[in-house]
């Protein structure tokens, strides 16, 4: 798979032109930094944003039980940066797989057995859309995640094992 270094997010904030880089030092296919990754996950209390599963194991946080989902898929030109990127279950990750956040939000709001499936209620897709929107609309890059002490936390943690 080619990448374009230059790819731009089509999240409002990139294409506002504040930000934009995908991130660089991708090897090896991953795309993101473990230290990174588990920044996010503390901003997001290692907590599915959607239907609220959580994984008070961290180990288990980390290897399969919640994923960092794009808000704007990378197919769609979503970046790499925190703005783009939200906490949520593998299952709910799973069963989104390459929709929109918007095409994703209506089905979650029309689907009934679907919101069973994966135990939420209306509220919470609700809710779920409003802090997807906040974050893409927030411009929250790696350095905010820095200053608000989560890469400490994530390297203290990766340390820790
Ligand atoms: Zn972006
Ligand atoms: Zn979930």
């Amino acid at each position: 798979m080619k990448k374009s270094p230059t790819q731009k997010c089509s999240c409002k904030i990139c294409t506002s032109g504040r930000t934009g880089k995908a991130s660089r030092k991708q090897t090896g296919g991953k795309w993101i930094t473990p230290t990174k990754r588990n920044a996010v996950l503390f901003l997001d209390k290692r907590c599915c944003q959607l239907c609220g599963r959580d994984e008070v194991d961290l180990k288990a946080a980390k290897e399969r039980g919640l994923s960092l989902d794009h808000i704007t898929c990378h197919s769609h030109g979503g970046c790499n940066e925190v703005h783009n990127l939200i906490v949520v279950c593998v299952r709910c990750n799973t069963k989104r797989g390459a929709r929109t956040l918007s095409q994703w939000v209506k089905l979650l709001r029309n689907d009934e057995a679907l919101r069973k499936e994966l135990g939420i209620n209306r509220k919470e897709v609700d809710r779920f859309n409003r802090r997807a929107t906040k974050r893409m609309k927030s411009g929250f890059t790696t350095k905010d995640l820095k200053e608000k002490g989560h890469y400490k936390k994530a390297k203290d943690f990766l340390a820790k094992k």
